[in-house]
């Protein structure tokens, strides 16, 4: 079995495992960070490994649109083509095609839109996304599902519920003959697992529904949560990951999609989460925010223009441990490429330090008393010392 999931701790229904793939393990919880283009902007896989990050995610629609899947393909594959020799997981641009593309027409075949790089038609079906994703040749890969706004009514989240379940089906008959037939279609570069998406909106009743006739579509390695963090109330989110906990198989890991602020991932965690990626480490490293033990920071802000301390005093990353705040300010404000890569390492760095932490705590039996201490901690408003952290 290359990929393999056990569980050697829980904490109510948080858990500690490990998740085996062809190209190591994932020692899980574990936030994935998020290399759209084949790059997790401005830090290279030297540095990932030194963040001890296990696992990263690459993006299907994104990189089919530029450079191609075909020429991944022919230059190795991912792993090799970006230098990563460890996990990779490939969202299958489901998200992007109904978010970022300029829609066109969804039926039950596939969902035609247009690139956003030239306007050019294109059409996604099923098939041509397992496609995509096996010339790519990431460890883990995603289904293609119909992807619509967080609160859209209970008409609107069935049908796309039912037609990502049905799209699922496609998805697995594709991948299970891409396995068979082995030509030139096929990845030179080992076995995938296929992730089914679970959706549903905030609907209890579709959530149910939908994991349990995702669960006996096939024996899966893992399971996607889609859909959520996408402009809901918070409360409504963790209420579904309480449902999607109670229903999904507890035997194999649960990948909460998209969902990636400190507090998100600890409240997942509680709620039976084993992965999790964001754009936000990243993004928001380009804006001049910073997540901190103690709150967000804007490192733009005035406050900061004489501060000596480093960012986060808890913090080990390769800012935290050498720069000050002023010093930090002082490139971003100044629009200097380091500034930006120093954010992006702290970003990154905190959110895998912070599931390694959520990790040890499940495993020494301390999990409740942490992650309310930490989230205490968190919401104090102490970032900064003379005013309350900001938002971005
Ligand atoms: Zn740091």
């Amino acid at each position: 079995m290359p990929f393999r999931f056990t569980i050697e701790r829980t904490a109510g229904a948080a858990r500690a495992g490990v998740f085996t793939t062809p190209h190591g393990a994932v020692e899980t919880p574990s936030f994935m960070p998020v290399g759209t283009l084949a790059s997790v902007k401005a830090i290279d896989p030297d540095d990932l490994h030194a963040m001890r990050v296990q696992m990263i995610l690459a993006n299907a629609y994104h990189l089919h649109l530029r450079p191609g899947d075909e020429l991944v393909r022919q230059l190795g594959g991912l792993h090799r083509f970006m230098g990563w020799d460890g996990p990779i997981l490939t969202d299958s641009g489901g998200f992007q095609v109904f978010s970022l593309a300029d829609l066109r027409r969804v039926d039950e075949n596939g969902v035609e839109f247009k690139s956003h790089l030239d306007g050019s038609t294109r059409f996604f079906t099923p098939e041509l996304v397992m496609r995509i994703e096996r010339n790519l040749g990431a460890d883990v890969i995603m289904q293609f599902d119909h992807v619509i706004p967080g609160q859209s009514d209970d008409v609107a989240a069935r049908d796309a519920s039912e037609r990502s379940i049905r799209w699922l089906e496609r998805c697995r008959a594709e991948f299970v003959r891409l396995d068979e037939t082995g030509d030139a279609t096929a990845a030179p570069y080992g076995e995938q697992a296929l992730f089914p998406v679970v959706q549903g909106g905030i609907h209890e009743v579709l959530r149910r529904e939908a994991a349990s006739r995702t669960a006996a579509a096939g024996d899966f390695a893992g399971y996607g949560i889609g859909g959520l963090s996408v402009g809901e109330p918070k409360p409504e989110t963790y209420r579904i990951l309480e449902v999607m906990d109670e229903s999904l198989p507890r035997e194999r890991p649960r990948y909460l999609m998209g969902v990636g602020f400190p507090e998100d991932l600890i409240e997942g965690v509680r709620r039976g989460v084993d992965l999790f990626d964001c754009v936000a480490p990243t993004r928001m490293g380009r804006t001049g925010a910073a997540f901190t033990s103690l709150g967000r920071v804007n490192v733009k802000r005035a406050e900061l223009r004489a501060d000596g301390a480093p960012l986060d005093p808890n913090c080990g990353c390769p800012l935290c441990s050498r720069f000050s705040r002023a010093y930090l300010r002082h490139l971003v404000t100044s629009d200097e490429i380091l500034g930006l890569r120093l954010l992006s390492l702290h970003n990154v760095h905190f959110l895998v330090a912070l599931m390694r932490d959520a990790r040890a705590a499940i495993r020494d039996e301390r999990f409740a008393r942490w992650s309310r201490e930490w989230l205490e901690r968190y919401y104090s408003g102490a970032a900064s010392p003379s005013s309350p952290a900001t938002t971005p």
